[in-house]
Order: structure tokens, then C-alpha cells, then sequence
């Protein structure tokens, strides 16, 4: 079926994603790549300037991405052929086709008046007689993010984008550079916001210094979770060679040939789990008797000084971000911090309750394990292997986890102790800084701000990345600032 050559014209036009045009398409009818809707048909392309018409539809592009409802099919008759379309409904579309007018009536392009406007897809043409290729046509979402000018055979696209779109991309982007932070999925999200929000807004004259704001805002927290990713990184790995250093083999061996006799394994089917925790028990709890538990102790003393110095300096970034205080030396404050941290005794105290916490969690592992590999009726050797797998692996789960909270507490403690130093009188909960909201900790930010007596101890479970949030003055920090 031969359709209408319109190679000679000239139109303002919508073009459907390709999916939804090759599921429209029929035999014989348009090529799925042919499909469009047109917003204004102008005749004869030798009639009109093709760069006025782009012009105008560069300038009509200005505007939002939009979607369209095809409801249904209609069958237009009356010319030579029978034209099967679908229906296009949208408000959008109607704005569109009103703006597509004024505009060409501004550049004196006239459009033939020989229809009104029914806003139409067309799937494909038909002799009078001939019967349609579709009974129904389900209604479905078309969203169209560009504008085509077609004049002749060109065709020029435009991107369909609110003119501040431009201008509020480069705003974050400008206070994410000024905070130094990096570039994570999670400010790449923030601009797509922050972007959407100034299009929303696009009459308040300060949209584009809120948007910079933000900017800065979600560069400083990915700043600060990335450098604590960092640190709890390294010392979980300084805390981990200690630790295997303390596993030896043969101290394994000996564990599991106690535990294989004292669960005297020909017995078949039974429960193996407490003689397999006391055993592990008993070998780890021997570990503090060896010369490399003060090697142990020292590497988890440092990633708690660690934690709380970085604790501090987080406290002081998030008091400077609410003060758009800008220059704080990350590195310099840090090592300021950790200094003033040296003679801590308290912190000796803190690295043993969580090295026996270290302790307690690898038994219960180690525990599990052997007595699943009993269950399994594993080996002695399989046994061994499998306790020298939970005990001295590169990852060792007991120590990564022990160590992420202790950081992570020793991080609220010091951000805590330092907004009390300074007197600060009310205290934040933000649970929402690493874009991961915190379902334990949402009360806790529902509830904020606290008076600083009685805000709520973070973390409030292991791997909480909520953090302490407030608002000072920063003089007695002026030195961390470049
Ligand atoms: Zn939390």
C-alpha cells in the first residue's frame, strides 16, 4: 500500500520512541522510523526557510520533556486514502501546537488552513474499501523528550529541555566543586533533584544560588562518608593482619581435635552447635595469652582514635556547610584532631571491650562453621580448613564488622564531644547523609533538633551511618580553615 510522498514538505513534528513505534507499526503501513506527530504541517518545503524553521523550533524545544496518552485508534476519511491513526491526548501537546502557532505567526510562516488540529499518529493508509489492520487500540503512555523541524528530507531534533535546566546543572555542579567532595551515584542523583527542583521553581529569583547550595550540601556529604569509607578501610586491614598474625595452624588443629573427640563424631545424627562453640571458645579466648595481642589491641586503639578524630572533623564540615563557611582543610583538621586525641587513656579501655567483642563474634562464627562441617560429616583436614577460612582469610567478617562500629561509634562520640565542648545547645540526627535512609535512626531525626543532654547515642546498630548534625560558631576551629 503505497503511502502519500511527503519528501517535498515541511513540518513541526513529535517522533514516539522507537519501541513504541515498531509496536504500532502494521504491514505495509508506516515504517516504525516514519512515525510521528505532527504539531504543524507547513506545506511545500521550497515555501519556507529551513533556518528560520529550525530557529523556531530550537526556541519551542525550551520547554519539558512531556508524556502523551494514545487512547485508542481512529480511522480519518475524506482524501484519496483512508489514514488509520491513534489518538494522541495530551494538555502538553495542546500547549505545544498553541506555541508552535504564535511562534510562526511572529516569523509570518502561515500553515495551509485546510484541517483543524486532531492531534494523531499515523499507523497507516487505506483504499476506501479496504478493511483496518486493528479493532482496538489499547491506551499507552508516549513520552516525547525532543522536537523535530522537518523541512524536505531534513530532519533537525531538538532536546526538550526548561531553559534553566542549563544554567541549574552548572549551579550544582559549581557548590559540589567548592565543597571538594567526590562524585558518587548519590550526587549524581542529588543534581538530577536539585535540577528538577529549579525547573519547578523557576520564577524564584534565587532558585540558582539555592541550587549552588545544595550543590555544596551534597558534595560535603559525600566527602565525608567517602573519607570514612576510606579509614575504616585501612585500619579494618591493619586490624586484620594483626589479627591473622595471632592464627596459627596448628593451635586450629588442635581446637578441632577437641572438638571432633568431644563430639565424638562416629555418634551420627545430633547437635553439635555447643560443644563447637566452646571449642572456638576456648582457642580464641587463649589468643590473649600470645605476644601478638598487643599488636592487636594497638591497631583497634588506632582506628578508634581514628574514628573519633574524623568524628570531630565531620562535627566541625557539617557546623561550616550550615555557616556556607568554605576552605576547611579535611587532611590538616584531621591530623589536628587525632593529635589532640594521643594521651586518651579511655581510648585503651574502649579498643579492649571491642576486641573482646572481636573475639565473641569470631567464636560464634568459627562455632557455626565446625558444627555445620560436622554435620556434613567433613573431614578433620575439611575442618581445619574450614576454621582457618573464617579465622585468617583476607576478610575476616568478625573483625570488619567489629571494626565498622567501632569507627563508626568512635566517630559520633567525638563529633558529640566536640559540639558539647563548644557548647552547643541543640543536636541533629540526620539519618539520610549517604543516601541511605536509616529506618532504626528515622524517629531519632523525626524527633530532631535535640537539646544536647539528651540526644540519642548514634550508632544505634551496627553499620549506622546516621550521623550528629549541628550549627556553631567556628572560631576556636579558624586554624582547620585554608
Ligand atoms: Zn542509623
Amino acid at each position: 500500500m503505497a503511502s502519500p510522498d511527503y519528501s517535498d514538505g515541511c513540518m513541526i513534528a513529535l517522533y514516539p520512541p522507537p519501541e513504541l513505534a515498531q509496536a504500532l507499526a502494521v504491514d505495509d503501513g508506516l515504517p516504525a522510523e516514519e512515525m510521528h506527530v505532527t504539531v504543524a504541517y507547513l506545506g511545500d518545503a521550497a515555501d519556507v526557510d529551513g533556518d528560520a524553521l529550525r530557529e523556531i523550533v530550537a526556541a519551542l524545544a525550551e520547554r519539558q520533556p512531556f508524556t502523551a496518552q494514545l487512547a485508542g485508534h481512529a480511522r480519518f476519511t475524506g482524501g484519496d486514502k483512508d489514514v488509520i491513526v491513534a489518538l494522541v491526548d495530551s494538555p502538553d501537546l495542546e500547549d505545544l501546537r498553541r506555541d508552535t502557532l504564535d511562534a510562526l505567526q511572529e516569523r509570518g510562516i502561515q500553515p495551509p488552513r485546510d484541517h483543524g488540529f486532531t492531534a494523531h499518529l499515523t499507523i497507516t493508509y487505506l483504499d476506501p474499501d479496504d478493511e483496518a489492520p486493528l479493532d482496538r487500540l489499547g491506551a499507552q503512555q508516549v513520552e516525547f523528550t525532543a522536537i523535530a523541524a522537518v523541512h524536505g528530507t531534513d530532519r533537525t531534533d531538538h532536546t526538550l529541555e526548561h531553559p534553566i535546566t542549563g544554567p541549574a546543572r552548572e549551579a550544582f555542579a559549581a557548590g559540589w566543586a567548592l565543597s571538594g567532595g567526590p562524585m558518587t551515584e548519590r550526587v549524581k542523583a542529588a543534581s538530577t533533584a536539585a535540577v528538577q527542583t529549579a525547573i519547578e521553581r523557576a520564577n524564584d529569583p534565587h532558585i540558582l544560588e539555592v541550587t549552588i547550595d545544595l550543590g555544596r550540601l551534597e558534595g560535603m556529604w559525600a566527602k565525608l562518608f567517602g573519607r570514612r569509607e576510606e579509614k575504616q578501610a585501612e585500619h579494618t586491614r591493619l586490624v586484620t593482619d594483626a589479627w591473622r598474625d595471632l592464627i596459627n595452624r596448628d593451635a586450629v588443629t588442635v581446637m578441632v581435635d577437641r572438638f571432633r573427640s568431644q563430639a565424638n563424631l562416629t555418634e551420627g545424627v545430633r547437635d553439635f552447635l555447643s560443644d563447637a562453640l566452646a571449642a572456638a571458645r576456648s582457642m580464641l579466648g587463649a589468643l590473649a595469652d600470645l605476644t601478638g595481642w598487643t599488636k592487636v589491641r594497638q591497631t583497634i586503639r588506632d582506628a578508634i582514635a581514628a574514628g573519633n578524630a574524623e568524628g570531630m572533623v565531620n562535627a566541625v564540615a557539617i557546623a561550616a556547610e550550615r555557616a556556607a563557611l568554605l576552605g576547611l582543610d579535611w587532611n590538616l583538621a584531621f591530623s589536628d584532631a587525632y593529635e589532640s586525641l594521643a594521651r586518651l587513656d579511655e581510648l585503651w579501655g574502649n579498643a579492649d571491650g571491642w576486641l573482646g567483642r572481636t573475639v565473641d563474634r569470631a567464636a560464634d562464627d568459627l562455632g557455626k562453621a565446625l558444627s555445620q562441617a560436622a554435620e556434613d560429616g567433613a573431614s578433620r583436614d575439611e575442618m581445619i580448613d574450614a576454621a582457618m577460612d573464617i579465622l585468617a582469610s583476607e576478610d575476616v567478617d568478625a573483625v570488619a564488622f567489629v571494626v565498622d562500629w567501632a569507627m563508626t561509634a568512635a566517630a559520633d562520640d567525638g563529633a558529640l564531644r566536640l559540639y558539647r565542648s563548644e557548647g552547643v545547645q541543640q543536636i541533629d540526627v540526620i539519618t539520610a547523609g549517604d543516601g541511605r535512609v536509616c529506618e532504626s535512626c528515622i524517629d531519632y531525626e523525626a524527633g530532631s533538633p535535640w537539646p544536647t543532654l539528651d540526644v540519642p547515642r548514634l550508632p544505634t546498630h551496627p553499620v549506622c551511618r546516621c550521623c550528629y548534625a549541628a550549627a556553631m560558631s567556628l572560631s576556636n576551629f579558624a586554624s582547620w580553615f585554608a
